[in-house]
C-alpha cells in the first residue's frame, strides 16, 4: 500500500446481496424456480409474483454457488485490515429469518472445522490474528472481545447472563462503550473461537426473532462490529401475538432505526452530521462510532431465491438498494 497513490473517492458503505441455495422445503414446494436471474456479478433481474422484473445492482452479489471465502475476501478483510489500523468497522447481515444471516456470520457452527463452511466471525478472528503476526513488531496489540444481544431495547451481556442492562455511553477518548459489558482479552485464535462459541450459547433461543447479537473487538484503538440482526420479515407474516408481537415490534423499530441512519449517512450532506438518528435505538446507538463517519461498514443482504419468499426478499434488497 502506497501513500502516494491519488485518493480514490469511495463510499464508506459496501453493499452485497446474497442468495443461499434452495432449501429442501422450497425444493419440495417449488421445484427447483428460483425468481432470480443473474445478469452478472454486480447485478441481477429479480421476479414478483406478478412475473415483473426488478433490477438490482451492489458492489457484488454472491448467488448461490459462492463460496464463504468469496464473501469474506470482497466484503470483509478490507474491514479487517482497517481496523488494525485504528479505523472501525461494521460488518451487518441483513435478511428475513432462514435466509442465511447467521450461516454467513458464524459457518453451520462456529467451531465447524470444514474449511470451506467457516463463516465470517471465524474468519475475521484468523484474519486479526494474521494481521497482527505480519505487522512490524515495535507495535504492540492486544485484542479484546465483547458480545452482546440486544433484546427488547435492553442489552444483554452474553459472557455474564447477569448483567441483562449493559447502559451504553459515550468517552471522549474512547468512543461508544458498552458500561461494564465483559471483555474478553484474545490471545490466541482457538482461544478466540472457544469465547464466541460460548457467547453464542448464551444467545436467547427458539424464536429466531431474538438474534440480534453484536460482537466487539478493539484492535489497537480500531473497533470492529459485527451483527447478526434480528429476522426482518414483516411482523403479520409471523401471526404474532402478545410478548412474540411486542418482541416484533421492538425488533421493527430497530431494523428502521438502522435504515434511517444509514439513509442519512449515505444521502445527507457532512454539514447535517449531526442530526444522524443514533439514538433512535440500542443498536444503532452502539454502532455510533463504528458506522459513519471515517468507518467503515459492510451490508450483507441475505435473501432465498424462492419465488415463495420473493417479496420478503424485495423488501431486503430494497433496504440494501437504499443504503447505497
Ligand atoms: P438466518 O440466520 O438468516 O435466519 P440461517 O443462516 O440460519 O438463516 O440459514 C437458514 C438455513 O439455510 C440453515 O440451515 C443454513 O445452514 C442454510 N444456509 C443458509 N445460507 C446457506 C448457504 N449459503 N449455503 C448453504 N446453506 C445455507
Ligand atoms: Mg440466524
Amino acid at each position: 500500500e502506497s501513500d502516494q497513490s491519488p485518493s480514490i473517492e469511495m463510499s464508506n458503505i459496501t453493499v452485497c446481496a446474497r442468495f443461499r441455495p434452495l432449501s429442501s422445503k422450497e425444493k419440495r414446494d417449488h421445484g427447483a424456480n428460483i425468481c432470480i436471474q443473474n445478469v452478472d456479478s454486480e447485478s441481477f433481474i429479480i421476479k414478483d409474483e406478478k412475473d415483473e422484473g426488478f433490477t438490482f445492482s451492489f458492489d457484488k452479489v454472491f448467488y448461490e454457488k459462492s463460496k464463504q471465502v468469496d464473501v469474506y475476501d470482497f466484503l470483509v478483510l478490507p474491514i479487517v485490515r482497517d481496523s488494525v489500523n485504528a479505523i472501525n468497522g461494521t460488518i451487518i447481515a441483513y435478511g428475513q429469518t432462514g435466509a442465511g444471516k447467521t450461516y454467513s456470520m458464524e459457518g453451520l457452527n462456529i467451531l465447524e472445522s470444514d474449511e470451506e463452511k467457516k463463516g465470517i466471525l471465524p474468519r475475521v478472528v484468523d484474519g486479526l490474528f494474521a494481521c497482527i503476526r505480519s505487522s512490524d513488531e515495535s507495535t504492540k496489540y492486544s485484542i479484546k472481545l465483547s458480545m452482546v444481544e440486544i433484546y427488547m431495547e435492553k442489552v444483554r451481556d452474553l459472557f455474564d447472563l447477569s448483567k441483562d442492562n449493559i447502559q451504553i455511553k459515550e468517552s471522549k477518548t474512547q468512543g461508544i462503550l458498552m458500561s461494564g459489558a465483559t471483555e474478553i482479552s484474545l490471545l490466541d485464535p482457538s482461544e478466540a473461537l472457544q469465547s464466541l462459541s460460548s457467547g453464542i450459547a448464551n444467545r436467547a433461543v427458539g424464536e429466531t426473532l431474538h438474534q440480534e447479537s453484536t460482537i466487539e473487538k478493539r484492535v489497537k484503538f480500531g473497533k470492529l462490529v459485527l451483527v447478526d440482526l434480528a429476522g426482518s420479515e414483516k411482523v403479520e407474516k409471523t401471526g404474532a401475538e402478545g410478548r412474540i408481537l411486542e418482541e416484533a415490534k421492538t425488533i421493527n423499530k430497530s431494523l428502521s432505526a438502522l435504515g434511517n441512519v444509514i439513509n442519512a449517512l449515505t444521502r445527507g450532506s457532512p454539514a447535517k452530521a449531526n442530526h444522524i438518528p443514533y439514538r433512535d435505538s440500542k443498536l444503532t446507538r452502539i454502532l455510533q462510532d463504528s458506522l459513519g463517519g471515517s468507518s467503515r461498514t459492510a451490508l450483507l443482504c441475505c435473501c432465498s431465491p424462492s419465488p415463495s419468499n420473493v417479496s420478503e426478499s424485495l423488501s431486503s434488497l430494497r433496504f440494501g438498494a437504499r443504503a447505497k
